[in-house]
């Protein structure tokens, strides 16, 4: 009994040792460069800072996850093998520079019904209404609910108290602060000028480069 005991508690010690801090990373405007509702697989561009930012948390203690909504599946602009898709050519680039990251969750949902209605995006694509309707719903995983980062808490042993989130709108700060974590507004992509929620970032940098660089060897 006395060794079950002390052997449990030293497993549990281990856990804490074994934590790592995350970086939480918004995809559209912070990796990639901004398309209002991206759906082409042509259209999507890393920034270019977004390398070497990526090269820096690989070769630091910090997981590098990215947790993006994706509206545009329950949209109908595209399905979710099209999201998939740009994730494949995401991390196929990132790879061509020696990087990656630790994991990728997306939200495919969308509340709002309207929009299958009345949607200048529409033009140019065949809405077939049924399709993706299982997506168009309430869920618990759209930024900034925090469905995607309790996910990761719950596949990765996370340092919550060292992480952050890194992304270019109101709603990625509001949820950090969701998620109690620190967070970090880009000046790319919308540079918070959603205006969404009514939030103050811990910290504004350039890019993505300049915040993980500040996390990194600054924090
Ligand atoms: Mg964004
Ligand atoms: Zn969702």
């Amino acid at each position: 009994m006395q060794n079950n005991h002390s052997s449990k508690h030293s497993n549990l010690n281990n856990l804490d040792r074994h934590k790592k801090p995350a970086i939480f990373i918004d995809r559209d405007g912070t990796i990639i460069e901004y398309v209002a509702y991206l759906n082409k697989l042509e259209n999507l561009v890393l920034y270019p800072f977004s390398y070497e930012a990526i090269a820096m948390i690989n070769r630091s203690d910090y997981l590098g996850i990215v947790v993006t909504n994706q509206p545009v599946v329950a949209m109908n602009l595209c399905d979710i093998n099209m999201v998939e898709k740009m994730h494949n050519k995401m991390e196929s680039l990132l790879k061509q520079h020696g990087c990656y990251l630790d994991h990728i969750f997306f939200c495919p949902h969308h509340p709002d019904k309207r929009h299958l209605s009345n949607n200048e995006y529409f033009d140019n694509v065949k809405l077939e209404e049924e399709e993706n309707l299982i997506y168009n719903k309430e869920c618990e995983c759209r930024k900034p609910a925090i469905g995607m980062i309790e996910k990761a808490k719950s596949i990765y042993n996370i340092d919550m108290d060292n992480s952050w989130i890194i992304g270019d709108t109101t709603r990625d700060i509001q949820t950090g602060i969701n998620a109690g974590i620190k967070t970090a507004l880009v000046r790319t992509g919308k540079a918070g000028t959603d205006n969404r929620y009514k939030v103050t970032p811990d910290f504004v940098f350039d890019n993505l480069k300049e915040a993980v660089n500040f996390i990194i060897n600054c924090s």
